[in-house]
């Protein structure tokens, strides 16, 4: 996914194999990118280009003509069985493979707007239903959309509109005397209902309680902060040797505070897992639902109405401004290169957003400059001298000389900014890649320049000056670099996902990466594996909280992905060493590593005869002190494998919606786990969590909530108190609580829930206002 795909992959480590040594040995010691890329772009041969073009034309990017029938067919069947949701994603398929004016992006259009209010989306349905008709609607079919969006106009309390369009459906019929005069009828009673409707709306709307819009407002940045715009005042930029650049506290943090809030500089949808299709013609069209079905292609909103580019099938937009927007910046480049893109993988197409992106800060200047100027020293491997994350010394150009700043990254005055300056300085840690993944960096950006120049020269289009051709070793050194960084500092942005079934109400949610990005000023926090801060994503927008209190003059710290909560500390230094190249020596690092024998809870064993934990390596033996009991640890990991299997099974059975079996196979499961497990064991948290969902699908809340309880306390022992885990597992039991209608449990889970979620989200978030909205609906129910 980051990087290119597998046969790529491998046939270029293959074509790196079998290069000459003496070949090997200058690329492998090449002193700067610029020679790295030169020397391997030169090896590029027309046969590589060839077979990489292969590759890419697996993937189905184009418009595909003969598609959208079997899409509008495939959405009717969904439609018919009321699932509006799935119906929409394929209708949007669809529309992504029509043409622009032809009957079948009018159909689909048309199609997907009846699904839309049938989900009571009115404002997209009425978008929709213009879209439909700007892209030829039939005249036989008009009435019907005519009327849905009167129907639309009306429920949204546009009452002087809905009267206008009866009126020129009106007039249009009496044009048209063919038409029969039942349909007046029809439409004047419509009208009358729809009117009846309006008036009802204003009553309910005029009694709907205020407290349900937003209570507070968002805390924002404290103050602005004159080195960093889009840091909080109370965060301040240093660097040493050690630990490179990194930002403190210069006063006192709460929990919750607002450090950062950073757009990203670029930022890349991650299409999902998707396989080339190139089986049979079967299966040639995909129906299964990708983030990019689901996400804005540019500004990551999730959305059911998507508008694609008219010239391919795989970019997909909130709205017709995105499509435009996109299309400016960096999409008219992209548009054609949709298959070779996703070859490449996600770490090069942001590197060639990246540098399409720059040249809106007139960059080409910038990148020539730090290239040549700064290719001798600083800009392949300025940490030489000190092996740990540091960056000294950098240049920057103001008005045409070069100016020593004392950050990298920084402006003549000292400024820290989101800007393509700020991304250039990031480190590609080139000598710490391997030969081969740079000579795999380098072909793949070669391959790709190649591609733009061939696209360019094939279309001479004034408006759009090549870019790339004049300057295009220029670009691809700029692009390596980009790669090599985005190891270090790719930013997975991700988003909350619901999971819940319609019937039992209570959702579950998983965190899914819905793209990645570069964000200069969130990559100046280091890494701890318990971290103080918190980050969430609101489109392409990263916020980062004070997560626990921050005294002043301590580092603000964030996790890089390896939790101290979901992973043991072995793996956590293998994976920090392996991917960012340093011994991560945070507190709890340290304090794990001399107590290595004895593991956190969530991992423990008990004892069978007697329930004391069971301590040592491989072989356990009993901390009771009258107890003689010893096990192998290879026999319990494999009891604890034989429970993760069931447990897996039953949520199959849940899926399938069979709960009596799903309950009985998890109440086995628990009774096995007393005899071997901590009750704080992660698997026992899984099989209290499935019990919960059972129960709740089942309607029995208390069951489903005492279960829930327990897990709960699986998820505290392990994320703590105060985690964005726990959160999320205290929304669900307000929910359950809610649904049971047991009022002070309620709003007393509620209250401990939005305490936590606020920290970690801010009062904006969906959880907030969704938690504030059930505690005003309960203080507004009449006591029982
Ligand atoms: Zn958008
Ligand atoms: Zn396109
Ligand atoms: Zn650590
Ligand atoms: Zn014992």
């Amino acid at each position: 996914m980051d990087l290119p795909v597998d046969e790529w992959k491998s046939y270029i480590f293959q074509k790196w194999s079998l290069l000459p040594k003496s070949i090997q040995d200058t690329i492998s010691t090449a002193d700067t990118l610029k020679d790295i890329f030169l020397h391997s772009s030169s090896l590029l041969q027309p046969e590589d280009e060839t077979f990489l073009k292969s590759l890419a034309s697996g993937y189905l990017v184009g418009k595909d003509p003969n598609a959208p029938p079997f899409y509008r067919e495939e959405g009717n069947k969904k439609f018919q069985k009321k699932d509006y949701v799935g119906a929409t994603v394929l209708y949007s398929k669809g529309i992504s493979h029509a043409r622009p004016h032809t009957a079948d992006i009018s159909l689909c259009y048309a199609n997907r707007s009846a699904a839309l209010f049938y989900m009571d989306e009115y404002e997209m349905c009425l978008k929709d239903i213009t879209r439909a008709q700007m892209h030829g609607y039939p005249e036989s079919l008009q009435p019907k959309v005519t009327l849905r969006k009167v129907e639309c106009l009306v429920t949204l309390g546009r009452l002087q509109e809905a009267g206008q369009t009866i009126r020129d459906l009106e007039s249009n019929f009496a044009a048209k005397p063919t038409v029969a005069a039942a349909q007046f009828q029809i439409l004047q009673r419509n009208l009358c209902r729809l009117k009846m409707k309006v008036q009802e709306r204003e009553r309910l709307t005029a009694t709907f309680p205020t407290t349900l819009t937003k209570i507070f407002e968002d805390m924002d940045l404290r103050e602005v902060n004159e080195q960093i715009p889009c840091a909080s005042s109370s965060v301040s930029l240093c660097m040493d040797p050690l630990r490179g650049r990194y930002l403190i506290a210069t006063e006192d943090i709460l929990p919750g505070e607002l450090l950062l809030k950073e757009d990203a500089f670029v930022s890349v949808l991650n299409p999902g897992e998707r396989p080339p299709l190139h089986q049979g013609l079967a299966n040639k069209w995909d129906t299964r639902v990708t983030n990019g079905d689901l996400y804005c292609h540019r500004c990551l909103t999730h959305t059911l109405a998507m508008v694609p580019c008219d010239g391919c099938s795989y970019a997909k937009y909130c709205s017709h401004e995105c499509m435009q927007q996109a299309w400016g910046l960096y999409h008219n480049r992209e548009c054609p290169l949709g298959g070779l893109l996703l070859t490449l993988g996600i770490f090069c197409h942001v590197a060639l957003r990246a540098t399409l992106l720059a040249r809106f800060e007139g960059a080409s200047k910038v990148i020539r400059k730090l290239s040549s100027e700064i290719s001798n020293k600083d800009m392949c491997s300025p940490e030489s001298e000190t092996p740990l994350r540091s960056d000294l010394g950098g240049e920057s150009e103001e008005n045409g000389n070069i100016v020593q700043t004392p950050v990298p990254g920084c402006d003549v005055n000292g400024k820290y900014e989101n800007n393509y300056n700020a991304v250039f300085h990031l480190l590609p840690h080139t000598e710490h890649h391997s030969p081969e993944y740079k000579f795999l960096c380098a072909l793949s950006v070669s391959a790709l320049c190649r591609q733009l120049e061939a696209a360019d020269s094939s279309k001479p289009d004034a408006a759009a000056p090549p870019i790339l051709c004049s300057e295009l070793s220029t670009w691809g050194v700029a692009m390596l670099k980009h790669m090599l960084q985005l190891q270090c500092n790719a930013q997975a942005i991700t988003t909350i996902q619901q999971t819940g079934s319609e019937e039992n109400n209570v959702t579950n949610s998983r965190q899914v990466r819905l793209a990645t990005g570069i964000f200069p000023v969130v990559s100046l926090l280091n890494h701890s594996c318990s971290p103080n801060t918190s980050m969430s994503f609101v489109s392409t927008v990263a916020t980062v909280r004070a997560s626990e209190k921050i005294a002043k003059g301590q580092e603000i710290l964030h996790c890089y992905g390896p939790h101290h909560s979901r992973m043991a500390v072995a793996e956590r230094q293998q994976k920090l060493r392996a991917q960012y190249f340093f011994d991560c020596s945070c507190p709890v690092c340290q304090k794990e590593k001399h107590r290595a024998t004895v593991g956190p809870r969530w991992e423990a064993f008990c004892c069978g005869r007697c329930g004391a934990l069971l301590q040592g390596g491989d072989v356990l033996s009993c901390g009771g002190t009258s107890c003689m009991e010893s096990v192998s640890r290879d026999h319990l990991i494999s009891r604890v494998q034989d429970l993760q299997r069931q447990v897996g099974g039953a949520q199959k059975l849940l899926g399938n919606g069979q709960l009596e079996q799903a309950i009985q196979l998890l109440l086995g499961c628990r009774h096995d786990a007393e005899n071997f497990l901590s009750p704080e064991h992660s698997v026992v948290g899984e099989m209290e969590d499935a019990l919960a969902q059972a129960y709740a699908a089942l309607g029995d809340w208390q069951k489903s909530a005492a279960h829930l309880q327990k897990s709960l306390q699986v998820v505290e022992a392990q994320h703590g108190p105060s985690s964005v885990e726990m959160g999320h597992e205290l929304f669900k039991l307000a929910q359950l609580f809610f649904n049971g209608f047991a009022i002070p449990e309620a709003l007393n889970t509620i209250e401990r829930a939005e305490k936590v979620l606020l920290v970690h989200y801010g009062p904006c978030s969906d959880e907030i206002q969704e938690l504030q909205k059930m505690k005003s609906c309960l203080l507004d129910s009449p006591p029982i």
